[in-house]
C-alpha cells in the first residue's frame, strides 16, 4: 500500500482563492479585514512565521500591521498596545507571536486580546466555548488539521482517533475538535506507557511530538489515517521533516500527510479564515 497523501498546500491555496473573492467583497462593501501581529524580541524562526503570515495577509487582501517591540518591552507596555488594538476599528484579528521573553506572562498576554479580536483562539473564553461546541474562533492548526481530514472525506465519527501530544496549541484542542466531530478520542503523552499497542489501535493517529521521525511503522495499524503535525529540522542535512518516518509510515497508512506542505500552510490559511470570520460577526452583531 502506498498512502495518499493529503496536501495541505494545496487545500490552502484553494481556500485562498476563495477568500480573496470575500476579502474583495468585504472591502468593497465598506470593512477591509485587518490583522495586527506583534513580534517580540528577534527571534528568527519567530519572524520568519511573522513573515509568512504578512505575505498571506498580502495575497488574499487582508489589511496587516506588524509591532515590532524590543526584547527589553515590559509587560506593561506590551498589554498598553494590545489594549490599543482592541480598540481600534480597522483591526479585526490581534496574534501575539510566542514564545516571548521570559519576563513577560504569555497567559496575560493571551488574555488581555480581546476575545472579539483572539483569531489565534487561545483566548480560555474561546477554548471553554471551543469545549462545548459554542461558535468561537477555533484554534488555527487543530482547526487545519481537522479541514485537512474532511478534505477527502475521511469519516470522523465513531473513529478511534489517537493524539500523541497534549499541548495547550496542538495536541489538547485537536483530540477534543475530533470529540466534537464525534470521534472517541485517546491522549498519548511522554508519561504514556505501551505507547506502541495504543497508537496501533488507531484509526486517525495525530503525531505532534516534535521530535524528528519519531513515529515509525510500527506505531501505525495498516490503512490507518496519519497526521504528521511536527515541524523539525535535520541538523544532518538543515532539512525540515516532521515527526512521522515518512518513507516507511506511507507504505502502511491509507492517508498520509507531509512535511512540508502539509499542516503548516493549512495553519496560516485558518488564521486567515478567522480573521474575515470576525469581521462577519461584527457586522452581523452591528445589523
Ligand atoms: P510541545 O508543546 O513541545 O508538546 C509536545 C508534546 O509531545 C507534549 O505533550 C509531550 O508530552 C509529548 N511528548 C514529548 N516526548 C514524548 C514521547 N517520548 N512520547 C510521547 N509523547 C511525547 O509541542 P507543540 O507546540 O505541541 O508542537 C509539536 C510539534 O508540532 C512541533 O514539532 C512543532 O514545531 C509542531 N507545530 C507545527 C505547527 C504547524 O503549523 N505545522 C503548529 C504548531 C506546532 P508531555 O506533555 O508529557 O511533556
Amino acid at each position: 500500500m502506498s498512502a495518499i497523501l493529503i496536501s495541505g498546500k494545496d487545500l490552502a491555496s484553494d481556500k485562498r482563492l476563495e477568500m480573496k473573492q470575500e476579502v474583495e467583497k468585504l472591502t468593497k462593501d465598506g470593512t477591509q479585514p485587518g490583522l495586527a501581529v506583534i513580534l517580540v524580541g528577534n527571534d528568527p524562526a519567530s519572524r520568519s512565521y511573522v513573515k509568512a503570515k504578512e505575505k498571506a495577509c498580502h495575497e488574499v487582501g487582508i489589511y496587516s500591521v506588524l509591532q515590532e517591540l524590543p526584547e527589553s518591552v515590559s509587560e506593561q507596555e506590551l498589554l498598553a498596545e494590545i489594549e490599543r488594538l482592541n480598540q481600534d476599528e480597522k483591526i479585526h484579528g490581534i496574534l501575539v507571536q510566542l514564545p516571548l521573553p521570559k519576563h513577560i506572562s504569555e497567559q496575560a498576554v493571551i488574555e488581555t486580546i480581546s476575545p472579539e479580536k483572539d483569531v489565534d483562539g487561545f483566548h480560555p473564553i474561546n477554548i471553554g466555548k471551543m469545549m462545548i461546541g459554542e461558535e468561537t474562533f477555533l484554534p488555527c492548526t487543530p482547526f487545519g488539521i481537522v479541514e485537512m481530514i474532511k478534505s477527502k472525506d475521511i469519516e470522523i465519527s465513531g473513529k478511534h482517533v489517537v493524539v500523541i501530544g497534549r499541548s495547550n496549541i496542538v495536541g489538547k484542542p485537536v483530540g477534543q475538535l475530533l470529540l466534537n466531530e464525534n470521534a472517541t478520542v485517546t491522549y498519548c503523552h511522554s508519561r504514556t506507557k505501551n505507547m506502541k499497542e495504543i497508537t496501533k489501535q488507531a484509526d486517525i493517529l495525530v503525531v505532534a511530538v516534535g521530535k524528528a521521525k519519531f513515529i515509525d511503522a510500527d506505531y501505525v495499524k495498516e490503512g490507518a489515517v496519519v497526521i504528521d503535525v511536527g515541524v523539525n529540522r535535520l541538523e544532518s542535512t538543515g532539512k525540515l521533516c516532521g515527526d512521522v518516518e515518512f518513507d516507511e509510515v506511507k507504505e502502511v497508512a491509507s492517508y498520509l500527510t507531509p512535511v512540508p506542505g502539509g499542516v503548516g500552510p493549512m495553519t496560516i490559511t485558518m488564521l486567515l479564515h478567522n480573521t474575515i470570520e470576525s469581521v462577519k460577526r461584527k457586522l452581523k452583531a452591528t445589523v
